[in-house]
């Protein structure tokens, strides 16, 4: 799958569309006479190239959207699908309204194509949240949320549609030189990753680039091991800290990304974390 193929149905009704910015899956979900839509990528603009698109899918209004966590990639969108009802994890809110405005700066700089749009947005959290896993219903069709522990954030979420064999994974799992340590949990990712697992039954799709099968998950959770088996000999000495990098586990990698890795699992086991 690529950016050129517009809408992909990887299960019963279920779509990814790719997007080149940051190689983004967009997620939908089309029950009877209503849709879902997970993740609202980066600004209005962005956000609104996903209505347009969905008119090649469908007539239906999204009425619900799904956000897997509260990076502005992912949730940035949301005011533009409202009065949609917006559901996400408990402490994706709590990131949102902590963390939305005072980063907007921060990623003007990374990207500087986006800081007028960036201005404009308004930070739109969850409107619907749960803390391990809630069923909703979009069109008489039930989707399945879930918490796993921490990982990539303190409030990923993982999205299946009974039936339809296809977990949304967000960014727990990545394809490619992600996934993305800043705020995150890498000790705890490996338990995560572990319980993704036999949730996967047929397509996993992350958060950015290719979907995947279960072997894919598989060797991201072994990955996460391997990071925090690495980590935990640097913190006890018995490894320097460019070693670690040197042996990081992810194939596509670059090391300072994986420098961050490490420096998170180290906070966490100096329990700077918690
Ligand atoms: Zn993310």
């Amino acid at each position: 799958m690529g950016v050129a193929d517009g809408w992909v149905e990887v299960g019963d009704r279920v779509f990814v569309r790719r997007y080149a910015f940051y190689d983004q899956n967009i997620g939908v979900i089309l029950g009877d006479g209503e849709a879902l839509v997970i993740d609202t990528r980066s600004t209005y603009p962005q956000a609104r190239e996903i209505q347009e698109d969905l008119q090649e899918l469908t007539r239906f209004p999204v009425t619900v959207v799904v956000d897997t966590h509260g990076h502005f990639d992912h949730a940035f969108g949301n005011a533009v699908f409202r009065p949609a009802t917006i559901w996400g994890h408990d402490r994706c809110v709590t990131f949102m309204e902590r963390t939305g405005e005072a980063r907007k700066p921060a990623i003007a700089r990374d990207e500087p194509a986006l800081a007028a749009d960036l201005a404009e947005v308004l930070i739109d959290p969850p409107d619907r949240t749960f803390a391990e896993s809630a069923t909703i219903a979009v069109g008489g069709r039930a989707v399945e949320l879930r918490y796993l522990g921490r990982g990539h954030t303190d409030h990923d979420i993982v999205i299946s549609v009974p039936g339809a064999d296809v977990l949304f994974a967000g960014d727990l799992v990545e394809h490619g030189n992600v996934p993305f340590f800043g705020d995150g949990y890498p000790l705890d990712w490996v338990a995560t990753s572990a319980a993704i697992v036999p949730l996967v039954s047929g397509v996993i799709v992350p958060g950015h680039g290719d979907h995947a099968g279960r072997g894919f998950a598989e060797g991201q959770a072994v990955s996460f091991e391997r990071l925090a088996s690495l980590a935990t000999d640097v913190h006890t000495g018995a490894l320097s800290l460019a070693d670690a990098i040197a042996e990081h586990p992810f194939p596509d990698m670059p090391p300072e990304h994986a420098r961050s890795g490490f420096e998170r699992a180290l906070a966490q086991l100096r329990g700077e974390l918690d």
